[in-house]
């Protein structure tokens, strides 16, 4: 068997951020920390965290008055925001800088007075931090059928944004739908499938008609990760997405040849790389790093944590 690395794969630039401002946090102030939501998408990264110190906590009232909440990459509602300072918490926000320009646009688009459509996955915490951006509601759409029976209150005042982890090829197809029943909706200005997901998705679009298996590692609870294996099944190759070596099925190997190799944005390498290592115990002899996209992604670590606001290029208001 021959294993083939899709490049880039794993970690990107807003997961990498939203791990140091955890542990960075842990550094100044002490365990423990809190966290609303998982950081990222990912058990491993999770456990970590929570073995450092991090608390995972759903709602806000579960921290203990005056103790540190980290936001996680995901983003929260402008409610949620309000409860924290209500509550008189100290808070590092670790919304990945790419869903928070998805945020400016949709404070943008109100203040323009449209109404806004959502195209993303009912019950995602970027979609529900996404839409509780705009107190008067936002409308959700997932596929193609909900464009067609959607009901808005003025057809000609709308606008729309999405998910930043969505199949690239489904929110192609449902923003053509939605262009084609509201020809005067307002795109965002660049899409909102962020670098790490086009990239990724991309990278499997390359190296899935080399294989003859893909595995993905990443958690289910991962949108971007979930996206990769449906890339490569929708290319008629057998993909399974695992969570770690462990999760690997030796009778998928059977009569296999070249095994295909990627992570979701929140899969630690370390993972991949215990991954190839038990594919060769089981009969792997060479490993080929395929061609892709170099990222050097770098996003500002926020006021408070010692970080160098100069690294990488911030996202502000003006930019969207
Ligand atoms: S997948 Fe994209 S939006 Fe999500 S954290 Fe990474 S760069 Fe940010």
């Amino acid at each position: 068997m021959e294993l083939m690395l899709a490049q880039p794969r794993g970690f990107c630039a807003g997961v990498d951020r939203a791990i140091e401002i955890v542990e960075r946090a842990i550094e100044q102030f002490g365990r423990p920390i809190y966290v609303r939501h998982e950081i990222v998408h990912n058990k491993y990264v999770v456990d970590d965290l929570r073995g450092k110190g991090a608390v995972f906590i759903e709602d806000l009232a579960d921290v203990p008055p005056g103790n540190t909440v980290v936001f996680s990459a995901h983003g929260v509602s402008q409610a949620v925001r309000q409860q924290a300072e209500e509550l008189g918490l100290n808070v590092f926000d670790a919304t990945c800088p790419l869903v928070t320009k998805v945020h400016f646009e949709v404070a943008k688009m109100r203040r323009e007075g449209r109404e806004i459509i959502m195209v993303g996955h009912h019950g995602h915490p970027e979609v529900e931090g996404t839409m509780g951006q705009s107190p008067q509601g936002m409308y959700l759409v997932e596929n193609v059928a909900d464009v067609s029976v959607l009901k808005v209150a003025d057809p000609n005042r709308l606008a729309y944004v999405t998910q930043t982890t969505l199949s690239v090829d489904d929110a192609a197809e449902v923003t053509a739908a939605l262009r084609a029943r509201f020809p005067t909706i307002l795109e965002p200005k660049k899409s909102d499938i962020c670098y790490a997901t086009q990239n990724r998705q991309d990278a499997v679009k390359f190296m899935a008609p080399q294989c003859d298996l893909v595995l993905i590692i990443g958690s289910p609870s991962s949108s971007n990760s979930n996206r990769l294996r449906e890339v490569a099944s929708r290319m008629s190759v057998e993909a399974h997405l695992i969570e770690n070596a462990s999760e690997l099925d030796p009778k998928w190997l059977e009569g296999r040849k070249r095994i295909g190799i990627s992570a979701g944005a929140s899969a630690p390498e370390l993972l991949v790389q215990e991954l190839m290592q038990v594919l060769k115990t089981l009969g792997a002899l060479s490993v080929r790093k395929l061609d892709g996209v170099e990222e050097s992604v770098q996003f500002p670590l926020p006021v408070g944590l010692g970080g160098n606001e100069q690294r990488g290029s911030s996202i502000s208001q003006e930019s969207v």
